[in-house]
């Protein structure tokens, strides 16, 4: 039996989501934030941590944007088979809930990208929907910064590359990101899939919590030598100096072709604002 969901839920769900996200950062990130300070030998690198776990404190008590650049909306939507929209069009509702959560914060977004007038609203969000089994609706709202998006680098590698190949580009990509992607960043990483999918996959990386290991125990083990190879670089918070450049090194591999090795990173920065709900 289908599960009636009124599209207006969704909406509001969006909505919440969004200007919640916009000030409080996730409980995960701030913990891992604050483990990290003692392990920073630079002081530089210290008083940075402290002034952005200072800054997210402050954005939360007051309810004001945790960066001005409040970024580009995008929704993942986990859609049980078993539900039945109504009430109107689950597209429009959630870009109605990214205007109305925008009302207050910065409007990023062009709608053309040549001729790039400001669609005065933050909308269009992006969203992703994947269905799985069951009767519920999971939303996880992503505000994503496009400071850190603009450093973010995608290579079709042949598979002789190996794991070293893969390696070097992660690397690189935050070597070339300095400080332009506001560390300590979060490193998404896709691995396998195709072209337009390895994108997918990195972006879907920068979902997980931080803190969670990668099931299976050989990505587990990638995840640290990139995340212990990332904090050697000397980037350090902001990219003044120091040790903690990155928190966190997530995967996500799928099943590629024989005569391929797609590698996506996709950067998120010192706001990496998401939040998620299930209905
Ligand atoms: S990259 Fe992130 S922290 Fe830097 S300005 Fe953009 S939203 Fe703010």
């Amino acid at each position: 039996m289908l599960r009636q969901i009124p599209v207006a839920r969704i909406r509001t769900a969006v909505e919440t989501l969004l200007t919640e996200a916009a000030y409080r950062l996730p409980a995960d990130y701030l913990a891992s934030l604050e483990a990290a300070a003692p392990s920073e030998p630079s002081p530089i690198g210290q008083q940075v941590i402290e002034l952005l776990l200072e800054n997210s404190a402050y954005a939360q008590a007051e309810q004001i944007a945790t960066c001005q650049d409040t970024g580009m909306a995008m929704l993942f939507l986990e859609v049980g088979q078993d539900v039945h929209f109504t009430g109107g069009a689950v597209n429009a509702a959630i870009q109605d809930g990214v205007r109305a959560a925008y009302t207050g914060l910065r409007k990023s977004v062009v709608g053309d990208p040549i001729r790039r007038a400001n669609t005065g609203d933050n909308t269009p969000g992006l969203i992703h929907y994947e269905i799985v089994p069951g009767d519920r609706v999971a939303i996880t709202a992503l505000q994503k910064g496009f400071g850190a998006e603009l450093m973010s680098r995608l290579q079709m590698f042949p598979p002789s590359v190996g794991v070293e190949g893969v390696i070097r580009f992660v690397i690189e990509t935050v070597e070339l990101a300095g400080p332009n992607a506001c560390p300590p960043v979060i490193v998404g990483v896709g691995l396998g899939g195709s072209f337009n999918t390895v994108a997918h996959q990195a972006k879907k990386a920068l979902l997980r919590p931080i803190g969670s290991l990668h099931p299976v125990p050989h990505l587990a083990e990638l995840e640290a030598d990139l995340l212990a190879a990332i904090n050697r670089t000397g980037i350090g918070p902001q990219g003044l100096g120091g040790r903690i450049t990155a928190l966190a090194v997530h995967i996500e591999a799928q099943a590629t072709h024989i005569a391929a090795l797609p590698v996506a990173v996709n950067l998120n920065c010192s706001a990496p604002r998401r939040a998620r709900v299930e209905i």
